[in-house]
């Protein structure tokens, strides 16, 4: 059966390659994966489109990282971003702000020896001292910021237009997207997948990607893997300026107050917290923000920037982080089961690598390696290796 533009509706029984999940990871896999013409490919997701983390997103676009293959990931898809129109062929929402990064004032020298290799990766970025950082953002307190990290050409996106961006572009090369379908089970055989089971019917396909982000636990648990994925709860302030607020400005993640914060659109503000509860429901969160607890992330921010005292809060926005024990994806192939690959546990940090996200799995699941970049140390089995990530000069609150 198709639907009236084009597209079937009713769940094939075999393709080449399924995707579950139509977040920013699976429609970005799904979009590099389409480019080169790999065969049937089919997208499923329980709900629709960006309706788990990728639609909540506060989507800070940053380069600013301490283990150096995230900061070429980051890099890749900043290229992306700003060449939206050629590459999905849609105008796409990145804003460029600027950005900068302030850490613990014991970790100056970590910062600077971060910028270095962020330099030396082509990261447009530099260390401001505090007279700097004052001319860039005069409505900031920046009393006792010795050096901050300073990248002119970061900001901010929008996490539902990008995965609907790729999933589009996706569909006009051919790949089938099912919403409200769930996956309910993997179907392995000597050591291979081979089905996945969903509320609308079994498909078989010898690769199947997982990118199901908070939802990614549970279904590998019932096949014995247990991914050291944890749920996390977090809230977000929406805040209309102050009068005095001139609007605008860099958007910026500052240890010190232990909070992110961005402009929105002309007018507004927005203000993340480092820290959230665990543990939470994916489908049983509360979706409305505490008072108390916005209320608590602003007077930290307001630290930082004294002017938000005037600002009115609009709105909150909760949502769920898919946390690892080193807060770095499980990006690869599962060891015991051929064909059947994660992508999951970004910690909170995803949206800006999901462009790059897409091309390295793509390349990992088609030739073996990913040829852009290095991924292997993101490999789902490193927990049980004992090799978590720790990047060089990482940060504390990393
Ligand atoms: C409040 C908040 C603020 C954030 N801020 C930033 C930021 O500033 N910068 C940044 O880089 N990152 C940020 N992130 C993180 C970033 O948004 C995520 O890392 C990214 O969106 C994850 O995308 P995903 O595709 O992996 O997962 P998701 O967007 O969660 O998508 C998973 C999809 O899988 C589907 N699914 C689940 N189970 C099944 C099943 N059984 N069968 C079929 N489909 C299923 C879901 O419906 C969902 O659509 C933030 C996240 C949140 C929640």
């Amino acid at each position: 059966m198709n639907s009236a533009n084009g597209h079937s509706t009713v769940l094939p029984k075999t393709a080449d390659i399924v995707i579950l999940g139509a977040g920013v990871m699976g429609a970005s896999i799904a979009f590099h994966l389409a480019k080169r013409k790999v065969g049937r490919i089919v997208v499923i997701d329980k709900d629709h489109v960006a309706r788990g983390g990728s639609g909540r997103s506060s989507a800070l676009v940053r380069m600013h990282y301490s283990f150096a293959p995230e900061v070429e990931m980051a890099l890749i898809s900043l290229r992306m971003f700003q060449n939206w129109q050629e590459v999905v062929g849609q105008p796409g929402d990145f804003r460029k702000t600027g950005f900068v990064r302030i850490v613990h004032p014991n970790e100056t020298a970590r910062l600077k020896l971060n910028v270095e290799m962020q330099r030396q990766l082509g990261a447009n970025v530099d260390l401001i001292d505090r007279h700097q950082l004052q001319e860039l953002e005069p409505d900031w307190n920046v009393d006792e910021v010795e050096l901050a990290a300073y990248e002119a050409d970061s900001g901010y996106g929008d996490g539902a237009g990008v995965a609907g961006d790729f999933l589009g572009a996706a569909r006009e090369m051919g790949v089938g997207y099912f919403s409200r379908t769930q996956a309910t089970a993997f179907g392995v055989e000597a050591g291979s997948v081979r089905t996945v089971v969903t509320d609308q019917g079994t498909i078989s396909a010898p690769i199947v990607i997982s990118a199901m982000g908070p939802w990614t636990r549970p279904l590998f648990q019932q096949i014995g893997c247990d991914l050291p994925i944890e749920c996390e709860y977090h809230q977000v302030a929406i805040l209309r300026n102050a009068p005095e607020m001139k609007g605008g400005g860099c958007a910026c993640i500052d240890s010190v107050t232990a909070t992110y914060f961005r402009s929105d659109a002309h007018d507004k503000f927005l203000v993340g917290d480092f820290y959230g509860k665990r543990p939470v429901d994916p489908d049983n969160f509360p979706q409305r923000a505490s008072d108390d607890s916005l209320e608590e992330i602003i007077e930290r921010a307001c630290r930082r920037v004294p002017k938000l005292e005037g600002a009115e809060v609009m709105r909150g926005v909760t949502g769920v982080y898919d946390m690892t024990p080193d807060s770095r994806p499980l990006l690869g192939q599962i060891p015991e089961i051929r064909g059947l690959y994660v992508c999951a546990g970004f910690s909170g940090m995803g949206f800006k690598i999901s462009p790059a996200i897409g091309l390295v799995m793509s390349e990992l699941v088609l030739e073996g390696k990913s040829r852009s970049v290095d991924i292997t140390a993101f490999r789902p089995s490193r927990f049980a290796e004992n090799q978590p990530i720790k990047a060089e000069y990482e940060y504390v609150d990393d």
